[in-house]
């Protein structure tokens, strides 16, 4: 076990919320969730007119955000006809944004130490029979080896909440990330998930070079939330609640909600996030969140909660709530996890999705360690499909996706309000398409095997095909040129 840093966990926390950093965004004091407001949208909403429906249906397909309540009266349908009519809807949104197109990436958990309590978390302080590790650096350098070795470009790193995971060591961790090469690969894009930080120290992360910083609220139900989270910083709701206002405030334009569903009910939930959406629209220049998730709660260690939840999302449900996500925010990008099993991911990921990981491993140090074997009292909770990048990349090759390593946006500046500007156009995948097929064929030659690599070509060919005449002949040449050995080379 690392010796504890000063100052300890106590002291510690003392110092992180700032109250100025937040109170300056609730107006007459009081944050964007009002509960009694979004009980009343959904009550009223309750029995949405087929007619009055299909108008809405229209405004998602013209890439328009949706108002609370046409998401409340989305998320009242009962007919499953109408439910067909919305799942295909949601799908001809995410071609006309997206296209046929997955971008693909791999967590990587780096430190399971944490001093907030959350009643449905693995890594909570109390959980004893957590086995509590921090990665050394090397150990990071380790893992981010494994991780360039199968083909990922794209990291998520994550961290509990604690002085030995604080800003200084997420610094160090991420630009191991970006230093680390293994032949031709390398990671492009780190992105993080970690506990709320203060602007100071969003400045840090800014300045490494980080992607898109992600915060779930978990619940955006403020009583719900009071009661799963008792103790530590976590315990504070608009610390939380305000973190990516913090982030922006920062200078890191890419931030990304979510809220984990089983802790209250999904249609609140799924409000939740369309109220976080707009007012962080509204206070920076129409930037939402650059993604939007709705991990499920999975079984965890000595966590009985996760049993106990009388909010436990079923199946159906959970395609339900993706595809409404998808109409009441066309433009942003949506994340579905391996938290989910196979057949749901290949269930879910046509209504909407936009990213996944993939050959996920969540214990720390799993990937160099033992990446075959799962340590539950190493890991945060249990995850429903752990198969290898190639498979995933095959089945979704299979389904007509192509597989995008592409880290393009970010590194030619196009995040934040010039990525938000693109997007809701419809036009981002003129850059996105053809910068996925170039990323993917430099996959198929460096990682791939013949069965893959045949799939995979006659996806490229198929892409190909459909871009626009203008775009061809550039790819095309950028194609060849990959072929006999140039990588990274994007529009
Ligand atoms: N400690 C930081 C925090 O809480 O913000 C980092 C995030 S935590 C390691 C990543 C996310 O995992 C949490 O925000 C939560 O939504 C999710 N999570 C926690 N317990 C889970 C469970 N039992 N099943 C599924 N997801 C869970
Ligand atoms: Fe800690 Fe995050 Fe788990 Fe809560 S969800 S116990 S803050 S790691």
């Amino acid at each position: 076990m690392p010796k504890l840093t000063s100052p300890s966990p106590k002291e510690w926390s003392h110092n992180i919320v700032k109250e100025e950093e937040f109170t300056k965004y609730l107006s007459e004091g009081r944050d964007f969730i009002n509960e009694d407001e979004i009980e009343t949208l959904l009550e009223e909403n309750r029995h949405p007119d087929p007619k009055k429906l299909r108008e809405i249906l229209a405004k998602s397909l013209n890439l328009e955000r949706l108002e609370t309540h046409e998401t409340a009266a989305l998320l009242n349908v009962e007919d499953e006809e109408l439910w067909e009519e919305m799942f295909a809807t949601a799908g001809e949104v995410k071609r006309r944004v997206y296209g046929d197109r997955i971008v693909t990436f791999a967590p990587l958990y780096c430190s399971n130490y944490c001093i907030n309590n959350c009643l449905y978390c693995g890594f909570r302080r109390d959980n004893y029979l957590q086995k509590r590790r921090r990665l050394t650096i090397e150990e990071v350098r380790r893992e981010i080896e494994v991780l360039v070795s199968l083909g990922h470009k794209r990291l998520i790193m994550v961290y509990g909440e604690h002085p030995l995971s604080d800003v200084d060591y997420i610094v160090q961790t991420i630009q191991t990330a970006y230093e680390t090469k293994v032949g031709n690969g390398e990671i492009r894009r780190v992105n993080v998930n970690a506990a709320p930080l203060d602007i100071a120290r969003f400045k840090m992360l800014k300045e490494v070079g980080i992607g898109t910083f992600q915060v779930f609220q978990e619940t955006y139900h403020h009583k719900t939330y009071r009661r799963l989270h008792p103790t530590g910083i976590k315990s504070h709701y608009r610390w939380r609640l305000y973190a990516l206002h913090r982030a922006q405030e920062a200078g890191i334009d890419d931030v990304a909600i979510g809220a984990l569903f089983g802790l209250y009910d999904w249609k609140f939930e799924v409000m939740g996030l369309l109220y976080h959406t707009i007012d962080l629209e509204k206070h920076f220049g129409g930037v939402g969140p650059h993604t939007i998730s709705f991990p499920r709660l999975e079984p965890a260690v000595n966590t009985p909660f996760v049993q106990e939840t009388k909010y436990k999302v079923q199946d159906r449900d959970f395609k339900r709530l993706v595809t409404v996500i998808r109409l009441s925010v066309p433009y942003t990008g949506m994340i579905i996890t391996a938290r989910e099993p196979a057949h749901i991911r290949k269930e879910v990921i046509p209504v909407g999705c936009t990213q996944t990981d993939a050959s996920t491993r969540i214990g720390i140090g799993a990937y160099s360690d033992r990446y075959n074997e799962q340590e539950l009292e190493r890991q945060q909770f249990q995850i429903g499909d752990p198969r290898s990048l190639e498979e995933v990349v095959q089945e979704l090759a299979h389904m007509g996706y192509i597989t995008s390593f592409c880290t393009a946006d970010y590194r030619c500046g196009r995040t934040g309000k010039h990525f938000m500007d693109i997007t809701k156009k419809g036009k981002i995948h003129h850059f996105c398409m053809p910068n996925a097929i170039l990323t993917f064929k430099e996959y198929l030659l460096d990682y791939a095997q013949e069965a893959t690599r045949k799939i995979g070509e006659q996806v490229i060919q198929q892409k190909f095909e459909k871009l626009d005449d203008r775009l061809k002949p550039i790819v095309k040449e950028y194609l060849q040129r990959i072929e006999n050995g140039e990588r990274d080379l994007r529009i």
